[in-house]
């Protein structure tokens, strides 16, 4: 049966090019692998599984790709299951920036061939847009969706000029990492929730440690109005649409 994909794991699948070979990291049930393959989008995938239980749910999902030469479903940790130059993109999803970060930093020699990589953090997306900056690798494009009241975004990075997105922009680069300079360029509706959210949060902490009287409270009140501050701001200028 054919298999059906979430909307964030589709605008993922939409980045891959035709024809390439691609790895996905932490792959769980290799839906995205097997999408790719039966939509004619990858001519080989390999799908990495560091646990047990998803590897052998990915080896399932992955039985007939397996045996016609097209899949292959690896354990281990992030990228050490590739061989240097086996494919052309890297997909990393479903996971927080930090460990997204810690298998890119541990991996890089595996990354010299690779001429496009999927990142779609689930937080700490301002980690991963450091470390793409840090390594050489340009960010081509940024998305953000919405499903299922969860915000995502995804990040596709091609070996280029990392500053180049964030060059002729009004805001520094450290405002940049957070906020996505090419989100910030373009400034889509959820870029506003995203942050409205965020202020929300902001708000409720704001409320919690104003309740105590401790020095340390005090300090990490002052803290959280700064970032309130520039949180305003920032959402201001998503409302008007200034940069
Ligand atoms: N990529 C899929 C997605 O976006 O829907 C699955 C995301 S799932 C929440 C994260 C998966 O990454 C889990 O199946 C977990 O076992 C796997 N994982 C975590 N750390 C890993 C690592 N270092 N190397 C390979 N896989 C890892």
């Amino acid at each position: 049966m054919a298999v059906t994909i979430s909307e964030r794991l589709g605008a993922i699948a939409a980045y891959c090019p035709k024809g390439a070979r691609v790895a996905d990291i932490g792959s769980d049930h290799a839906l995205l692998a097997s999408f790719l393959l039966e939509n004619g989008v990858a001519s080989y995938v390999v799908a990495g599984e560091v646990n047990e239980g998803p590897y052998r749910a990915a080896q399932k999902q992955l039985a007939d790709l397996i045996a016609n030469g097209l899949a292959s479903v690896r354990k281990g940790d992030g990228l050490a299951v590739l061989r240097p130059g086996e494919v052309d993109v890297v997909c990393i999803a479903g996971m927080g920036g930090q460990l997204i970060v810690s298998i890119l930093e541990r991996g890089k020699a595996k990354l010299q061939d690779v001429r496009r990589l999927i990142l779609q953090p689930n937080v700490g997306e301002e980690r991963v847009r450091r470390w793409l900056w840090q390594n050489g690798w340009q960010l081509s494009r940024e998305t953000i969706l919405k499903e299922d009241d969860v915000i995502y975004e995804i990040l596709v990075a091609e070996p280029g000029d990392p500053a180049q997105p964030y060059s002729g922009q009004e805001r520094s680069v450290a405002e940049l990492l957070r906020l996505g300079p090419l989100l910030w360029r373009e400034k889509p509706p959820l870029l506003l929730e995203k942050w409205s959210r965020e202020r929300e949060k902001l708000q409720r902490i704001l409320a919690q440690v104003t309740k105590s009287q401790s020095a340390e409270a005090s300090a990490r009140a002052q803290a959280v109005k700064q970032e309130l501050n520039w949180l305003d701001e920032v959402i201001r200028c998503l409302q008007t649409g200034k940069p």
